[in-house]
């Protein structure tokens, strides 16, 4: 399948350009972390780049340096922040029609506060 072009329309960008409203935990240069809004357990958080970046492997081939430093160290602080490093807590970044990725602007799921189930294909 050919890897589509960014949408600026997808409902992470309206987040991002202050369109519409979230339920925000964190924001610098480069990061923005929200709570998802169907909850699949007590933390479940997600967290975008702010660049235009489709997925997961957009981002990791295109984006600069300092936006994937910033990006992957914000995730571990907002995990930290949230309560569930302790104990541990799950990352998910489905990826494009295959990984059953709905929303096509990269978001990581932080997922936790439970133990969760085994993940099945
Ligand atoms: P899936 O829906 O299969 O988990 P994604 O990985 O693309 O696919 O996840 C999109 C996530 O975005 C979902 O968990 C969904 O609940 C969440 N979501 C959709 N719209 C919003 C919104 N306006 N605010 C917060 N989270 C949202």
């Amino acid at each position: 399948m050919a890897v589509k072009p960014y949408d600026p329309e997808n409902i992470f960008a309206k987040i991002l350009r202050g369109d519409i409203p979230c339920n925000k935990i964190f924001e610098d240069e480069h990061v923005l972390a929200f709570h998802d809004i169907a909850p699949q357990a007590p933390t479940h958080i997600l967290v975008i780049p702010k660049g235009a970046y489709t997925s997961y492997d957009d981002f990791a081939q295109n984006a600069s340096d300092a936006e994937i430093i910033a990006y992957t160290r914000a995730i571990g602080k907002i995990a930290a922040a949230a309560g569930v490093a302790e104990d541990g807590y799950r990352l998910i970044a489905n990826t494009r029609e295959h990984g059953r990725q709905d929303v096509p602007h990269l978001h990581i799921h932080i997922i936790g506060g439970k133990k969760l189930g085994l993940m099945l294909p």
